[in-house]
């Protein structure tokens, strides 16, 4: 058998007529950026996170920096991360002239720790960017705190965990603003790059609205300086099709991590730990093993035709580009600790149970062997 992490081949299937009506009516249409397909998903995106407002953009990435420019991040401001996620959630904080500050991961859930926020804030600190790693929420109560007691903004990074739930609310409706990913991979996936910021507030959305175009609210009038970072209506089409399948999908994926919950439970690894008021999307399903045993364990499945990863092998504060902060190993022990220790495998909602089945038994046959 040969198991990809990823593949989105199955998925297109089931929505192949529908998605190629979809982009053929923008064709027909020849309007590609800012027409009715986007307004009606920032509509229907807004109605499905629980905010009054989401405003798409070009990426991810560029959802953190928009939502860093409106909340009023820049040079000489600080803004706080952890080191255990993907390069953007700090690189935007750069990108806006701004330092990253980092601060460790709580190791079961691998998402932010929230005791360890404060002593990380200083006069500069403008800004706290909680990430939702592997598609859980970061205990996002204990933040919001944290950041009304000292005048900080919260944004969330919600790329890998669109539709999660913390204590009935959805993934970014809890901070100043959230930012979604629409990359392909993400859990709902555009077929190219997309991104979005979502909000409760009518300043921030009118702020991004106008970052997005240049800074510009009425044609040829700039009145700050912006970005070009549509997001445009053959996305925006693929995407509105999607959302009408995101909840069964989301469903199917925590069916995934649960059948192999159930059938990994005795073996010497740790399982994923879902946060006590988390509802997970399973972005991706992570095992914690003997740091050890993890180059033995990735090879034995790769051998085995089942491709894993670790997401991520080099915690941020310890990149290269990243040296001048003056950072050095041993600054964050579960960061690190989990970059030396986890790996990833297929989880997606298409996954077939022989499938899941077969990647069963070769961790099994692993630790049998030993
Ligand atoms: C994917 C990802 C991003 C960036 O999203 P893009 O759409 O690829 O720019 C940001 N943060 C995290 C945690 C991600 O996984």
């Amino acid at each position: 058998m040969n198991i990809p992490i990823l593949t989105l081949k199955g998925q297109y299937k089931t929505i192949k007529k529908e998605v190629n009506r979809a982009v053929r009516k923008v064709m027909d249409r020849q309007i590609f950026a800012l027409g009715e397909e986007l307004s009606s998903l920032e509509e229907e995106v807004a109605g499905y996170c629980g905010t009054k407002y989401a405003v798409g953009c070009a990426s991810g990435t560029d959802a953190i920096v928009l939502a860093l420019r409106a909340a009023g991040v820049g040079p000489g401001d600080e803004a706080i991360t952890v080191p255990f996620t993907f390069f953007s959630s700090a690189e935007a904080i750069s990108l806006v002239g701004a330092k990253p500050v980092f601060t460790d991961i709580d190791p079961r859930t691998y998402t932010m720790d929230p005791a360890q926020i404060e002593k990380k804030i200083t006069g500069r600190t403008k800004a706290i960017i909680p990430v939702h790693l592997y598609g859980q929420c970061a205990d996002m109560d204990p933040i919001i705190r944290i950041a009304g007691k000292r005048g900080l903004k919260v944004i969330e990074d919600c790329a890998q965990a669109f539709g999660a739930g913390y204590k009935n609310r959805k993934s970014g409706s809890m901070g100043d603003m959230g930012a979604l990913s629409f990359f392909p991979s993400k859990n709902l996936g555009a077929y190219g790059e997309a991104g979005m910021v979502v909000t409760d507030d009518k300043k921030f959305a009118d702020t991004v609205r106008m970052l997005r175009v240049h800074g510009s609210a009425v044609r040829y009038m700039h009145s700050m300086v912006g970005y070009n970072s549509r997001l445009d209506e053959m996305q925006a089409a693929v995407l509105r099709v999607k959302m009408r399948y995101i909840d069964r999908w989301l469903e199917a994926r925590r069916r995934n991590a649960q059948y192999y919950n159930d059938h990994l439970r005795d073996l010497p690894v740790t399982l994923p730990s879902v946060g006590e008021y988390n509802v997970h999307t399973y972005h991706q399903y992570v095992l914690k093993t003997e740091t050890a045993d993890l180059k033995r364990i990735m090879k034995f499945l790769t051998d085995g035709g089942i491709e894993t990863r670790t997401y991520y092998p080099v915690p941020l504060h310890l990149q290269e580009c990243y040296k001048g902060l003056g950072y050095k190993r041993g600054d964050f022990k579960f960061s690190e600790e989990a970059s030396l220790s986890t790996c990833a495998f297929a989880v997606y909602p298409e996954l077939k149970k022989k499938e899941m089945d077969y990647i069963i038994s070769r961790l099994r046959k692993f630790f049998n062997s030993r």
